[in-house]
């Protein structure tokens, strides 16, 4: 209850004046007050006092030298809305700290607030109309208002998402962005920011949102305004464009390492058969034609050698221009037609291939098991003299990825190797010791990458190497 004393001096008042406790809840209103409001009879504690609170403009914070104020429009019994000047000030009753409100009513202020509001709507309806999201915050930077665009967007109603609620749409990657231009909204400066926000159906989209802060007419901060837009097209055209650039310079290098190597593991064979070739001729010249059959097994081994880099070579450039599409491919089938493929290089060698349980991948079925075939081959090949080769392939499960092995007991490799040797042409043995076009490997990297994996070798000079690839599941 009100003090008497309060009471009668307020009852004198021609100002408005309504009085709140400390819970700020209504317990006394003075006669022009009433009628001000329209609130008339009834008791004065169902006041409906937070629509006196909705700040509409010109908010001034209450401090220790300045009353509360602000403007606000507010809705009579009748139905009218009255546009009101609200100050509030504390009251100190029983050393607790109630309040008084101070309405003031000024016909003028009726110009001021239609004015405003036709200017809100033409500001709502344009703002609906952009396909650009628009949201707004006020002074204590709570977002009250979004556009059409952006509820349509998340398809969420504005009750969801005022407030903080739009955070929830934020993916929880991309959280820390608001974290990383805190200091700009604190200090009321732009910003611009990428995120990306849930959509309606659930796709998370990539989103450029600008803010801007607005000032009050007395300079004061009013909150920030902010433009998003859905950039997720041009994202995902730039990641396509970074991926076909890292293409291309790969292509390029290849070509580069092609060119320079091509020059000289092609020539090589080439020169040969052109000086078989010219001794042939000059022996025919002059009638001396003995020993002509042996010169022209040279000249037919270097077009052998030529004919088996041209289609080591082929298959290189093929893997990814003539690739299969993927599906799914048990590789227990691929190891067994692997070694069936390598029926006389084991029976040769007397080589044990032996392979654990395999798993069943998502490939490209032929270039699996020329990958395969590639280092089992070389497993087998690249035997220490008088040593049996050994060949186990196995698999490991890696959660995301299965990584395969292809172990052997043979040569091993210099650690200094490790790399080179996925490089087209490189060799590290002379063709006496160990035949091949040092392609093999080349075709195997690129297998793999078209499957999303890596490669690599770990070895031992003199106790075998053991070649790992990825592969997603
Ligand atoms: P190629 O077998 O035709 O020489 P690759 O590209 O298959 O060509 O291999 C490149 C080089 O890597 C080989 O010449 C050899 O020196 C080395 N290498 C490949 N596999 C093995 C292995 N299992 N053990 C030892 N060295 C190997």
């Amino acid at each position: 209850m009100i003090p008497e004393q309060f009471k009668t001096f307020f009852d004198t008042y021609t100002e408005a004046v309504l009085v709140t406790d400390d819970a700020d809840a209504p317990v006394y209103m003075n006669a022009p007050c009433r009628e001000l409001t329209g609130f008339n009879g009834g008791n004065v504690a169902a006041f409906p006092i937070a629509d006196i609170s909705k700040v509409k403009v010109n908010y001034t914070p209450a401090n220790d030298k300045k009353n509360g104020r602000w403007e606000c429009s507010y809705k009579r019994a009748n139905g009218n809305e009255l546009w009101f000047k609200v100050s509030v000030s504390p009251l100190p009753v029983d050393g607790k700290n109630w309040k008084i409100y101070t309405l003031s009513y000024n016909p003028a202020h009726e110009q001021l607030r239609e004015t405003l509001q036709l200017s809100e709507s033409r500001f709502t309806s344009l703002a609906d109309e952009t396909p650009v999201m628009i949201w707004m915050t006020d002074h204590t930077n709570l977002t009250y208002y979004f556009n059409k665009s952006w509820l349509d967007f998340t398809g969420r109603k504005l009750e969801e998402e005022v407030g903080t609620g739009w955070f929830q749409g934020v993916h929880p990657d991309d959280t820390q962005v608001f974290n990383d231009i805190g200091h700009l909204l604190r200090n009321n400066i732009n910003y611009s920011v990428e995120y990306r926000l849930k959509r309606h159906d659930g796709q998370y989209r990539y989103i450029l949102e600008i803010g801007t802060p607005r000032f009050l007419p007395d300079g004061s901060f009013g909150g920030y305004m902010g433009s998003c837009l859905d950039i997720t097209e041009m994202k995902m055209a730039q990641v396509e464009l970074a991926a076909q650039t890292k293409e291309l310079q790969r292509s390029n290098e290849e070509l580069e390492q092609f060119a320079y190597v091509a020059s000289h593991d092609l020539q090589e064979p080439l020169r040969m058969i052109s000086s078989y070739v010219q001794l042939i001729s000059k022996r025919i010249e002059s009638g001396k034609t003995e020993g002509l059959g042996e010169y022209m097994q040279f000249a037919i081994g270097g077009v052998n050698r030529i004919q088996a880099l041209i289609n080591d070579l082929l298959q290189y450039s093929r893997v990814n221009r003539k690739g299969n599409p993927f599906a799914p491919v048990d590789l227990n089938e691929v190891m067994k037609i692997v070694t069936a493929h390598l029926m006389n290089r084991i029976s040769e060698t007397g080589a044990k291939v032996t392979f654990g349980e395999m798993p069943i991948v998502n490939g490209d079925s032929f270039q699996l098991i020329r990958l395969l075939q590639n280092l089992t081959e070389n497993a087998i090949k690249f035997k220490v003299p008088d040593r049996t080769p050994e060949v186990h392939v196995f698999a490991e499960d890696r959660g995301d990825y299965w990584k395969i092995a292809v172990k052997d007991n043979g040569i091993g490799i210099d650690d200094k190797f490790y790399s080179r040797i996925f490089v087209i042409f490189q060799r590290l043995h002379a063709r006496e010791d160990y035949e091949g076009t040092g392609i093999g490997l080349a075709v195997c990297k690129k297998i793999v990458e078209r499957h999303g994996g890596e490669i690599w070798v770990e070895s031992k000079t003199g106790e075998g190497s053991t070649f790992f690839f990825t592969i997603k599941k």
